[in-house]
């Protein structure tokens, strides 16, 4: 599947062309489909796969489809474009990702930034052991996309810097990870202040019982995914 195959919105294939990407990677295969249909996914997935392009790409499309469209287009056209649209995306809403290292967190965020890099969507990278100055000042600007730690995410939130109200989509990159790291109680505290009828992405290297019982038990109707 090439990325030209997609549909994707012009400003987001730009960014990608950009980069020579033309192939999807086995896990953005299999991925893309189902995360552009808005459905929640658990997927099995190692670093170097490209597995973060696997949700960025995605959201972004969903992101800028649920803007309103400019020029003639086809009622066929129309319908597919809202298919794949956030349903009223405002602009205080966000996509959050869930990481468990600062250096994710960076190079996460590194992704968004060539992702979106015409379409104008914005992301920033929230992490602990660093001043709160720049980051709460990014968060009073708005973004898109925001890339997390869940210790400092949390502390934002209590301050009222961050409103998980507004979350459309969660993903949790390096699932797995994160409850090694005891992170699990913060996911959960997270998980029960989004909205319930968000998205919800997991990838994970190993899909054990932590992993998938907050797929299920948070999910709906999860599609699993295994490269
Ligand atoms: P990741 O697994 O997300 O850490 O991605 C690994 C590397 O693959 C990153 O440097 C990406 O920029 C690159 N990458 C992701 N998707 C593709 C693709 N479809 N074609 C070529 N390179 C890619």
């Amino acid at each position: 599947m090439k990325f030209t195959e997609l549909n994707l919105e012009p400003s987001l294939l730009s960014a990608i062309q950009k980069l020579n990407y033309e192939e999807c990677t086995p896990i953005q295969q299999q991925a893309l489909p189902p995360v552009l249909e808005g459905k929640d996914v658990a997927g099995l997935a190692q670093t170097g796969t490209g597995k973060t392009a696997a949700f960025v790409i995605p959201l972004m499309e969903r992101i800028l489809r649920a803007r309103p469209v400019a020029g003639d287009i086809s009622e066929e056209q129309k319908t597919a474009i809202e298919k794949r649209a956030f349903k009223d995306w405002k602009p205080q809403n966000f996509v959050l990702i869930l990481v468990p290292t600062r250096e994710l967190a960076e190079q996460v965020q590194d992704n968004v930034l060539k992702y979106g890099l015409d379409s104008g969507l914005r992301g920033f990278a929230i992490y602990g052991g660093t001043g709160y100055d720049k980051q709460k000042e990014a968060l009073k600007n708005g973004v898109e996309f925001i890339v997390a730690t869940p210790g400092r995410l949390i502390d934002l939130y209590k301050e009222h810097l961050v409103d998980l109200k507004q979350v459309r989509a969660i993903v949790f990159d390096e699932a797995d990870r994160m409850f090694d790291m005891g992170f699990k109680d913060d996911m959960k505290y997270i998980l029960q202040r989004v909205p319930r009828e968000r998205q919800l992405l997991v990838f994970s290297a190993t899909l054990n019982f932590d992993v998938m019982n907050t797929v299920y038990q948070f999910g709906s109707e999860p599609v699993e995914i295994n490269i």
